[in-house]
């Protein structure tokens, strides 16, 4: 994942305004020198990972195997003991499913009509179950708005509904998309994880429907459908479970705009009308009186991918932890560029961010181990929905509770040294005093992500350990170049979202600048350093959605 860099608004004021304990003040954290950090590493091991050698890096195929085994060698090299017992590998059961001979989706009105929808245009749908055929027949529509069951903010778009057996349509985003502060229910602009496509199909399967179709809208969806149809077509990867996704809806999917004004134009309802209501606290969700079908066949097939562990064990408390984490895997062969070149070697995303565990960890054993122990994780399976870090939260090999805090590394700039950070998901945990102070001893200016209603901070391996109440923080370099400054920021961000960005030319660049990226470096250095020397445990901020969960977990160490 790496798409932080695009609209850019200049001078923008984002401060959350929460409170931030006073004991977290910056000037109680430890100091920090950074030792020499290996450009030679960064380079190397960006380089090795990202070549045609290793296939794009797709999991459970020959170049996991390569990447494995590469990550292994590096960690040991560097002085990491193994991180899991004797082992330097975490399994993390897959299933690839993958859905073919799909149907139209059909969808008969009231009076008999039966409209009908061409996947890949107007829908694309998959399943979640390992089922070899999935039919949905007739079942009734019914849109729920933005889907969202939140009864601490004594919100329930499913308030005395019985979905089961039906389809659900559902906005996507959350109520307060469109508003320009970040006051409201739900964060403002800002998204909550209420607001994403992965909350959406959660709940709507914890709600029993038979089949969740979100309605795709660029603008809050933050992507255009090309994205949505190249993401939700071909294999796809989830966790394997013990029902093999019996508790899942039958059938996910996107329904473009255009489908869904068709439908609810059909059913005597306005899709714009629908929209402004589906804002109001106490909306009520309408049945559409039409149904819909549709049909597909799925191979499936088991995998064993694996996140790599590496431990540098603390001098003082190493049953304290630090979290490094960093995806190694990305897409694998994928759509040809029109030279031919079908692999996608996701050298900024994220063979650079893997490549940092690698620099990082010499760093820490040249500077000596600090108090509390560094995990380096390097997980497998971001690129198909955050999986590895997923496992990794839901079956840690160290205790969550006794995990002091982490910083998570996906993609970095390569478009030289920069005057500012963007820190995704400013203003939500303790750990911004941290980052902080490393920005300020590397004379940075910490911004706020410019573009909040995105929610980024849901779409990287952070927010698994989020989610579990683990304060996470994900951050890298700004757009305020040294050299140029926003003007060529933005248009070299641009440049990479355009022409790279998951895409096969996403490749290494002998004549790329690295002292950017190795000041980058140094900041990720200082904060992990900084709480590793620490023996404060940081919280989510009052009020933010993590800290009831962390509070628990700490309660229960
Ligand atoms: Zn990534």
């Amino acid at each position: 994942m790496r798409l932080i860099y695009l609209a850019l608004i200049p001078a923008l004021a984002l401060c959350a305004c929460k409170k931030v304990d006073s004991d977290m003040a910056a000037s109680a954290l430890p100091e920090v020198t950074v030792p020499e950090m290996s450009e030679a590493t960064m380079k190397e091991v960006t380089q090795t990972l990202s070549s045609d050698d290793f296939e794009g890096r797709a999991p459970g195929t020959a170049g996991e195997e390569k990447t494995i085994a590469y990550l292994t060698q590096k960690f040991k090299a560097a002085g990491l003991e193994p991180g899991n017992g004797n082992s330097w590998f975490q399994d993390v059961p897959l299933v690839e499913i993958s859905a073919k001979n799909t149907s139209p989706l059909t969808v008969t009105g009231k009076d008999g009509t039966v409209m009908s929808f061409a996947e890949r245009t107007d829908f694309v749908a998959v399943t979640y179950q390992e089922q070899g055929k999935i039919d949905l027949k007739d079942s009734d529509m019914v849109f729920v708005g933005y889907g969202i069951n939140a009864p601490e903010k004594g919100w329930n778009d499913y308030e005395g509904l019985d979905v089961k057996g039906k389809t659900v349509v559902i906005l996507v985003n959350d109520p307060d998309f469109g508003t320009e502060s970040l006051d409201g229910e739900f964060g403002g602009r800002a998204m909550t994880y209420y607001g994403r496509w992965t909350y959406k199909y959660e709940e709507a399967a914890r709600q029993g429907a038979a089949a969740a179709l979100i309605i795709h809208d660029e603008a809050p969806a933050a992507y255009g459908w090309n994205v949505v149809e190249s993401s939700w077509t071909g294999p796809q990867f989830y966790a394997q479970t013990e029902n093999g996704g019996a508790d899942q809806t039958k059938a996910n999917g996107w329904i473009q705009k255009s489908t869904a004004e068709k439908i609810f134009a059909a059913s005597g309802q306005d899709l714009t009308k629908a929209m402004a209501a589906a804002k109001q606290k106490g909306f009520k969700a309408i049945d559409l009186g039409v149904k819909a079908s549709l049909s597909f066949d799925n191979d499936f097939a088991k995998k064993n991918s694996k996140n790599v562990i590496g431990i540098l064990k603390g001098a003082k408390r190493p049953d304290e932890y630090v979290l490094y984490t960093a995806h190694w895997d990305h897409l694998g062969r994928c759509t040809a560029a029109p030279d031919g070149d079908d692999i996608c070697n996701g050298a900024v995303d994220n063979a650079t961010g893997t490549a940092a565990l690698v620099a990082l960890a010499e760093a820490f054993k040249t500077q000596g181990a600090p108090d509390r122990s560094i995990i380096f994780l390097a997980v497998t399976a971001e690129e198909s929905g955050l999986l590895g870090s997923k496992y990794y939260a839901e079956n840690p090999v160290y205790p969550l509770s006794k995990t002091a805090g982490g910083v998570n590394m996906d993609a970095f700039s390569m478009a030289g040294p920069a005057k500012n950070l963007t820190v995704i998901g400013k203003g939500k945990s303790q750990l911004d005093a941290f980052v902080e102070a490393a920005a300020k001893q590397e004379g940075r200016s910490p911004d706020a992500e410019p573009t909040p209603e995105k929610g980024f901070y849901y779409r990287s391996d952070h927010f698994s350990f989020a989610k579990l109440g683990v304060p996470m923080v994900y951050f890298e370099g700004g757009e305020d170049l040294v050299n140029g400054g926003t003007k060529a920021g933005s248009a070299l961000a641009k440049d990479y979202t355009e022409n790279r960005y998951h895409g096969p030319k996403d490749e290494y660049d002998p004549n790329w600048d690295w002292s950017g990226v190795m000041a980058d470096l140094r900041l990720y250095y200082r904060v992990g350093r900084m709480l590793a020397m620490t023996d404060s445990w940081p919280n989510w901020n009052e009020g933010d959605e993590f800290r009831a969960i962390r509070d628990k977990s700490r309660a229960e160490k």
